[in-house]
């Protein structure tokens, strides 16, 4: 293989389990912005909306949608759209544009907030730090965790949130923008993720190494491509691919 000197890697699924997090995060950032906006209505003297956490979260989603197809270019930028959409819908039930500027943006930041209590894998402190003694690191996300408030943060001197770039994986942009910052061609880099369609087929193409995480999978693999189970499984992997 030639000299791998840089790993880069998919951020949800793959050194974290994100599942649990994405509902807690999506039903916790509402209903706090229900509570908290009905208390300051209330404190006002101010009728209340006529919002619930049932019908008011499927609404969101809808107009997340609707808003996703009519702005294609902003179809990754998951904070975006969540951040207009609740501007949309506080508006039309009935807040003056200031105050859903203000409630919309309130809400975003409690979602965040929300959305970095990730739970790493335990290996990840470890495992990261002794990869950056060899090689240089980046992660490259779809999702819309604040890179800077996210656990591992640390870790990843080069991060790139690939929906703000308006080109979410498996567009190349997010790959060849953390190569150039990394300073290192395709075939001197390595990434790891879990998504087949998103990770590891993007960054194949562009002449990566691919690590697929992947806890069961019989798909062939084409060339530059492995799988792996957990990322605890790296350090064996890279040791083995440095040998061959
Ligand atoms: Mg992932």
């Amino acid at each position: 293989m030639t000299l791998l000197k840089a790993i880069t890697f998919d951020l949800d699924d793959t050194l974290w389990d994100n599942h649990g997090v994405m509902r807690h995060t999506e039903e916790g950032h509402y209903a706090w912005l229900l509570d908290a906006l009905s208390v300051w209505q209330r404190g006002r003297g101010d009728a209340e909306l006529a919002l619930d956490a049932e019908t008011g979260m499927a609404d969101y989603l809808a107009r997340r949608q609707r808003l996703a197809k009519a702005h294609t270019e902003r179809r990754g930028d998951f904070t975006w759209l969540r951040l207009r959409a609740l501007e949309e819908q506080l508006e039309e039930s009935g807040l003056n544009r200031s105050a859903a500027l203000m409630w919309a943006a309130a809400a975003m930041n409690e979602f965040h907030r929300l959305r970095v209590r990730v739970t790493p894998h335990p290996e990840a402190v470890e495992l990261l730090t002794e990869l950056a003694a060899r090689y240089r690191l980046a992660a490259i996300t779809n999702g819309n965790i604040h890179l800077k408030r996210q656990p591992l943060a640390a870790h990843f001197p080069v991060a790139i949130a690939a929906g703000e770039l308006l080109a979410p994986k498996p567009d190349p942009k997010p790959f060849l923008t953390a190569l150039a910052e990394l300073e290192v061609a395709p075939e001197q880099a390595m990434h790891v993720g879990d998504s087949w369609d998103e990770d590891v087929i993007p960054a194949q193409g562009l002449g990566m190494q691919a690590v697929w995480i992947a806890a069961e999978g019989d798909r062939p693999l084409p060339a530059r491509v492995q799988r792996i189970a957990h990322i605890r499984e790296l350090p064996a992997l890279l040791d083995w691919l440095e040998r061959r």
